[in-house]
């Protein structure tokens, strides 16, 4: 049986559906910049592509001949479905950072088996019939290098997000990833200058580029530790993005292009903000220098001050104004629905409470915004740092629930601390400070916090789930 391929006036059904792929995709972006919308924008995004690559089985045409091996990209669909809902479906919430990452370097590993793959098909032909002349050679090369770099560089960011890969830090590293870059540049340069015709006898060099790429990955995210790793990811993610939109380039496939240039768009302008949150260059980011290379001092600590539930519940209740702020302790407690509760209880004691919303808080961007948006926290409730900072010295209470390094006042007081130049949110300027969390465990920077010793705070040992389920009662008990 024909598939018929063409709607009156010689439009492809294939250009049609792209477009409304396209469509699907912008729309879906623009719902994932709310987190009451965020959900369906991923589904409709989704739907977008799965349409998408339906329609390119379907009714995608070479030289009139539609698609071949139609079993084996089937069965290859099929395996990919069921890995990935299997991972989906069993991953905690707080290993779904990893999780994005790994997938992260899976699309760059495509974008550069996709270069690897067509680069011996170029011939002088198929350059004319491209229509590009060097683009097309250029976008296999640009390909193969930025997907290759994304892939490598995730797997390092997965196993570090993961807690199995410590930081590297080398002083000489920022010019060893300089050279290796300009290396890079060097064989694109090399390559492009060769004649096409002989693709295949080039095949070393590509094969060397593909080394030299999976090195430069690696080492240009090895030394990223402390609070730098969002920045990173944000900035692989947009990699994928390009590296997919070359593909794009390569098959003219106008979806791909277009998935490619918003993933990557959209991953650039979250690096920036990102970098502006951290207070970091975008240069430095690639060249993979950050923050300072020591650890604030742990012998200065001095001693620290514990409060009982029952202190703390008539605190926080003969307050006028409180602020929370959410760390990854709270998303490991699963405690946001208890922190809801708590935050609606003194509401109704005439209490005003916020939430104070650091950009890298938890440990994916956005984070801190999904998982109380899980909990139905109205969103007006939430205010980001720089905004909320000014009122902290007239805030009555501020409980910091699982968070360590976003309050960690080395960023301000320590060059030499690896997170030094964070803005973060100024804790130490409430008038009375709790701190929940399991005992005196470090955050992700692994640093000592010098606001646990502060004069002013008092902490609450326990399992954020459990001691604001305690604190709750405590509270209506009163
Ligand atoms: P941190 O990782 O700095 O600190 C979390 C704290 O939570 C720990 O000190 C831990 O102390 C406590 N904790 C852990 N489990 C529980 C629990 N069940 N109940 C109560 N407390 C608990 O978190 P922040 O949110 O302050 O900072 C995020 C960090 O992660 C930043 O350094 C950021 O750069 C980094 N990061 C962020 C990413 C992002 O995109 N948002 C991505 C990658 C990294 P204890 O063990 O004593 O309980």
């Amino acid at each position: 049986m024909t598939v018929p391929t063409h709607f009156p006036y010689g439009i492809t059904i294939l250009e049609i559906t792209y477009i409304v792929a396209s469509v699907l995709f912008v729309i879906g972006l623009k719902m994932l910049s709310h987190p009451l919308t965020a959900r369906k924008g991923n589904i409709l995004a989704a739907f977008g592509m799965g349409f998408a690559i339906i329609a390119t089985i379907l009714f995608h045409r070479k030289d009139g001949e539609p698609i071949g091996n139609i079993p084996l990209i089937l069965a290859a669909i099929a395996i990919g479905t069921v890995i990935g809902w299997v991972i989906a479906k069993k991953v905690r919430m707080t290993a779904m950072p990893q999780l994005v990452s790994f997938f992260n370097g899976m699309g760059g590993a495509a974008a550069a088996l996709i270069s690897m793959m067509e680069f011996p098909h170029v011939s002088p032909e198929l350059i004319a019939r491209s229509g590009m002349a060097n683009g097309h050679v250029l976008a296999i090369l640009l390909g193969l290098m930025i997907g290759t770099v994304s892939w490598s560089g995730s797997m390092i960011a997965f196993g570090k997000l993961d807690g199995r890969i410590g930081d590297l830090r080398v002083k000489s590293m920022k010019y060893v990833n300089i050279t290796i870059l300009i290396v890079l540049l060097g064989f694109i340069v090399y390559i492009m200058t060769r004649d096409v015709s002989e693709s295949r006898e080039l095949m070393p060099f590509i094969y060397i580029m593909f080394g030299i790429s999976v090195i430069y990955g690696v080492l240009f995210v090895m030394p990223i530790g402390g609070a730098d790793m969002p920045v990173v990811i944000s900035l692989l993610n947009s990699f994928t993005g390009v590296a997919a939109a070359m593909g794009g380039f390569l098959y003219n496939n106008q979806v791909m292009l277009t998935g490619g240039i918003l993933v990557g768009s959209a991953g650039t302008i979250l690096t920036i903000l990102m970098c502006r949150a951290m207070n970091r260059s975008l240069l430095n980011v690639i060249v993979g220098v950050f923050g300072g290379g020591g650890s604030a001092a742990a012998t200065e600590a001095g001693t620290i001050k514990e409060i009982t539930l029952s202190d703390a519940a008539i605190l926080l209740s003969y307050s006028k104004k409180v602020v929370i702020v959410p760390g990854y302790g709270l998303a490991v407690a699963q405690a946001q629905h208890i922190c809801h509760e708590l935050d609606k209880l003194l509401d109704e004691k005439g209490v005003e409470v916020r939430y104070a919303i650091h950009p890298v808080a938890g440990r994916m961007p956005g984070h801190m915004n999904v998982l109380l948006a899980e909990a139905d926290v109205p969103y007006e409730q939430l205010v980001e740092s720089d905004e909320i900072n000014p009122d902290l010295p007239n805030t009555d209470v501020l409980i910091v629930i699982g968070a360590n390094d976003v309050v960690n006042p080395a960023a301000e007081d320590d060059p030499s601390s690896p997170i030094f130049g964070m803005p973060i949110i100024k804790a130490r300027d409430a008038r009375n400070i709790i701190v929940m969390k399991r005992g005196m465990g470090k955050g992700y920077a692994a640093i000592e916090n010098m606001l646990f010793y502060n004069e002013k705070t008092r902490m609450l040992f326990g399992d954020a789930k459990n001691t604001l389920q305690n604190l709750v009662s405590e509270i209506k008990n009163l």
